[in-house]
């Protein structure tokens, strides 16, 4: 986060690196060049020096010492300055350091030759200290803000990320009931809304199924209320259970009452559907002594059926259903009726 708070420097200026950030690491087999590229940085504020003479290891001290800028010689024994500029280029870790390469000759070949390579720039040894300076000074503060600039984007992308991960859980507590982890009636609406739609479309035809745990009033009160709260899970597990297919829905709409959405399903056969739910509540065996209606937990549905129209409202495919539910109360419960 901090990294984000941060501004981004729009042009690279020098003066925005931390001067204590800057590390040179000078990659030339004579002593007395190291020697006097030491000297020349002596005493500036915020610059490290580090060394290497041996070609061959170059890269791997690169690895470690992780420069902000590179002084590579091309001359030397055993390995071309140019090899070691494009192993630093091929190498992951050490890939964007910038790379001065040092040339004992102002030749435009070998300065094609060496930005090929992967070299930032170009300085014809022994430069002026002060050009060695600036250039120090430049290559590291791109280097560092490009850093920087990587970090935040990294951060970004992180809290994004963290961001749509959060939205997604709070887009499912919205829609799922807490007791029995069904769907509510919030996601109830959009769902059938969009099935509707989809029948219409289709021509298909669209049922209903809407159920309602008889009696739990006494329920509640013979056997008290957290073994109501588990009868409620009991009941939901088992009507979903009884509905698989990939679109059918199962909703708590609230206290006792669920409600089942079954898309492309006819009427032909949906009072045999609505019976496997009672059938299914049935099987819990769950014991309800108060109950006028039988010895164990029971429900009664109410289903219907239509092919809806894209002019007209799921609603009232609600209202058939709910009154068939009534009808099936009505009628003595622990049974289907048909809308
Ligand atoms: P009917 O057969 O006519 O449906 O009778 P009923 O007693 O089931 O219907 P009524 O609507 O009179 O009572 C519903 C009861 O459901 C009332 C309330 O105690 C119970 N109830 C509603 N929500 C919950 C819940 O979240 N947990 C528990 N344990 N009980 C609930
Ligand atoms: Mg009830
Ligand atoms: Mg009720």
């Amino acid at each position: 986060m901090n990294t984000l708070a941060r501004t981004e420097p729009s042009m690279v200026n020098p003066h925005d690196v931390a001067p204590r950030s800057v590390m040179v690491l000078l990659v030339d087999d004579q002593i007395v060049i190291g020697e006097a590229v030491r000297r020349a940085l002596l005493g500036e504020p915020g610059i490290e020096f580090h060394y290497c003479s041996s070609p061959v290891e170059a890269v791997e001290i690169a690895r470690k010492v992780a420069p902000t800028v590179i002084l590579q010689d091309l001359v030397m024994p055993q390995v071309n300055g140019l090899d070691l500029v494009r192993a630093y280029r091929a190498d992951p870790v050490t890939r964007g350091i910038p790379i001065i390469v040092l040339s004992t000759k102002e030749e435009a070949t070998i300065k094609s030759d060496a930005f090929m390579a992967g070299a930032n720039d170009y300085l014809v040894k022994l430069p002026d200290r002060i050009e060695l300076i600036a250039r120090i000074r430049y290559h590291s503060a791109a280097y560092l803000s490009q850093i920087q600039r990587d970090e935040a984007y990294r951060a970004l992308r992180k809290s994004q990320q963290e961001l749509m991960e959060a939205n997604f859980a709070l887009q499912r507590l919205t829609n799922v009931d807490g007791l029995t982890g069904l769907s509510n009636r919030r996601y109830f609406e959009d769902y059938l809304e969009t099935e509707w739609r989809q029948a219409a479309r289709m021509k298909e035809p669209l049922s209903l199924l809407m159920i309602d745990i008889d009696h739990f009033k006494q329920y509640n009160d013979t056997y008290g209320h957290l073994s109501g709260d588990e009868v409620l899970r009991k009941v939901a597990r088992a009507v979903q259970e009884t509905f698989r297919r990939p679109r059918d829905l199962t909703v708590r709409l609230g206290g006792e009452e669920f409600v089942v959405v079954l898309p492309a399903t006819p009427p032909e056969g949906l009072a045999m559907l609505a019976q496997r739910a009672v059938e299914a509540v049935r099987a819990l065996d769950e014991p309800h002594k108060s109950s006028p209606v039988a010895d164990h937990v029971t429900i009664s549905v109410g289903a219907a059926c239509c092919v809806p129209d894209k002019d007209g409202e799921p609603l009232g495919l609600v209202e058939v259903a709910d009154k068939a539910l009534y009808e099936a109360k009505h009628k003595g419960r622990d049974r289907i009726a048909l809308g």
